[in-house]
C-alpha cells in the first residue's frame, strides 16, 4: 500500500534537499513539504567562504536543484518562511506566516548559526559574518585593493575568508585566540603549517589574542585587544564558530546536547521527529561516541540514511567525517576523526605542504589529512576503518603504498 504519511522537512539547506530528495528516490510519494527560512533555493555552502567569495560566480552550480525540480517531484517549497514552534503532541510545526502545518513525520535539517561576538561594538556596521549567499556577497565587497580587514577566530572561515581577502589585495590581519588556528581540530603541528601559509601570503595573523571591543560610531573603526593596542579598519569579519540551530527542538522537550540527540538512524527522543546534518548529534559507528559534524559532506550524505530509516528499511549512518579547504595553492581533504592530543604522522614534505598527515593513537590511524596530494582518500578511509595498528616508519614512508600497510 502506498505510504501517505504527510512529511515535513523544517530547513532549506543543503541537508533539508538532501532529505526530500532521498525520500522520492526510495520511492516515498505521499506529501513532502519542505520550510525554509532562505528565500534562495536550497545551495551548498562551501563556494561561499571559497571560489563564490572570490568570483562572485559558479551560485547555480551551488544550488542543490532548480526550481522545477520540486514542481516535478512535487515538493512544496515553501521559502521565506521560518519554523517559530513545533508541538510534538499534536504534531504540528507554527511557521512565521501563521500557519500550523500537521506532519506524520518531521526531520529537522535546521543547520547551525554562526556565533556572535559577545563584545561592545559587535552590532556595529562592517561588523560580518558568513553564513548565507548574502554574507559571502557582503564580504567580496569589502574585500577591496587597499582595504583593511581584521578576522576574529583562526577556524576555517578565518583562514578561507583571509585567502580571498589577500587575493582582492587586502591588508589582512587574523586574531586568533588560542597557540596556533585551527588548534582544537588539527593540532598544533598541523596547525603550525596553516599559521606558516598565510604569513607567507602576508597575513598578519596574531595567535594567543583577545579581543576587548570593536571600535567606532555606528560603524566599526577598530579592533581593541587585550593589550590595549587597537587595530584600524574598515571591516571586521567574525569566524569564531557556529552553534546548533537546536531552539525548535528544545522548546519542545526534545532530548539536546550540543545539538539534537539521535540515534543511528536520525531518530531523536521523539519517534515522529528525526534530525539530519549540522544539528543533528549522532553516535559515530566506529568509535561509538556521540559526534555532531558541521561539515558539507555530513549534510550530503547523512540524509540518505535517515530517508531511509524513516521509509521503515534497516539504516544507520557510517560514513567517516569527511571536509576539504581551499586556501591561495593549498588543497587539502581530511577524513576521520581526531583528537588534537594524537600524535601526528606526516608522509611527505612539510614545508613544501605536499603531504599526507595522519593522526594516530595506539598506533591506529584516527584520521587522515591529504594537502596538495589527491586520490587518496579511499586508501586513508581504509587504513581508519581497519582499526589495525600500523608501523609508524611505514606510516611515514611514501614509498610504500598506503594499501600495504593493512592486511
Ligand atoms: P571554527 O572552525 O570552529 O573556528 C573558530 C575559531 O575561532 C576557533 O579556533 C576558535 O577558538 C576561535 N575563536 C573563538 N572565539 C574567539 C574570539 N573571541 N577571538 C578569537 N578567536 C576566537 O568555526 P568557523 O571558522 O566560524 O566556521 C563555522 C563552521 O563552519 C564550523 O563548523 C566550520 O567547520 C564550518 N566551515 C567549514 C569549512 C570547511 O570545511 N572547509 C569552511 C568554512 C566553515 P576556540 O576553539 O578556542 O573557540
Amino acid at each position: 500500500m502506498a505510504d501517505k504519511r504527510r512529511i515535513v522537512v523544517v530547513g532549506g539547506g543543503l541537508a533539508g534537499a538532501k532529505t526530500v530528495e532521498a525520500l522520492r528516490e526510495r520511492g516515498f510519494d505521499g506529501p513532502l513539504l519542505v520550510v525554509s527560512a532562505e528565500d534562495r533555493l536550497p545551495y551548498e555552502r562551501p563556494p561561499l567562504s571559497k571560489d563564490y567569495l572570490q568570483t562572485g560566480e559558479g551560485l547555480d552550480d551551488a544550488t542543490v536543484h532548480p526550481v522545477e525540480w520540486y514542481d516535478e517531484q512535487h515538493v512544496e517549497l515553501r521559502r521565506g518562511e521560518r519554523a517559530t514552534a513545533l508541538d510534538v503532541q499534536a504534531r504540528t510545526v507554527r511557521t512565521d506566516a501563521g500557519d500550523d502545518l500537521p506532519y506524520d513525520t518531521l526531520v529537522l535539517a535546521t543547520g547551525a548559526t554562526p556565533r556572535r561576538l559577545d563584545l561592545p561594538g559587535a552590532d556595529f556596521d562592517g561588523v560580518l559574518s558568513l553564513r548565507t549567499v548574502e554574507d559571502s556577497d557582503r564580504l567580496r565587497a569589502a574585500f577591496a585593493d587597499g582595504a583593511r580587514v581584521v578576522i576574529i577566530g583562526g577556524g576555517w572561515i578565518g583562514l578561507e575568508t583571509a585567502a580571498a581577502a589577500r587575493k582582492a589585495g587586502a591588508d589582512v590581519t587574523v586574531l586568533e585566540s588560542l597557540e596556533q588556528p585551527l588548534l582544537r581540530v588539527l593540532g598544533p603541528k598541523m596547525g603550525a603549517m596553516f599559521a606558516d601559509l598565510h604569513r607567507s601570503q602576508g597575513v598578519d595573523l596574531r595567535t594567543g589574542v583577545t579581543v576587548e571591543a570593536i571600535e567606532g560610531e555606528g560603524s566599526v573603526s577598530g579592533v581593541r585587544l587585550g593589550s590595549g593596542e587597537t587595530l584600524p579598519t574598515d571591516v571586521v569579519v567574525v569566524g569564531i564558530g557556529a552553534a546548533p540551530s537546536v531552539e525548535l527542538a528544545s522548546d519542545a522537550g526534545l532530548k539536546i546536547n550540543d545539538g539534537v540527540v539521535v540515534d543511528a538512524s536520525g531518530r531523536t527522543s521523539d519517534e515522529h521527529v528525526y534530525a539530519v546534518g549540522d544539528v543533528a548529534r549522532y553516535p559515530d559507528a566506529l568509535s561509538g561516541k556521540e559526534i555532531r559534524v558541521e561539515h558539507w559532506a555530513n549534510a550530503l550524505n547523512h540524509p540518505a540514511s535517515v530517508a531511509a530509516a524513516i521509509l521503515g528499511e534497516d539504516a544507520s549512518y557510517d560514513d567517516l567525517p569527511y571536509f576539504f579547504s581551499d586556501q591561495y595553492d593549498l588543497g587539502m581533504e581530511y577524513v576521520g576523526l581526531a583528537d588534537p592530543s594524537d600524535e601526528v604522522v606526516v608522509r611527505g614534505d612539510l614545508d613544501g605542504r605536499e603531504l599526507i598527515a595522519f593522526w594516530v593513537r595506539d598506533g591506529r590511524v584516527q584520521a587522515g589529512m591529504n594537502v596538495n596530494v589527491w586520490d587518496v582518500v579511499d586508501d586513508v578511509k581504509a587504513l581508519i576503518r581497519s582499526k589495525q595498528q600500523v608501523d609508524l616508519d611505514r606510516l611515514e614512508d611514501p614509498d610504500v603504498p598506503l594499501t600495504d600497510l593493512i592486511d
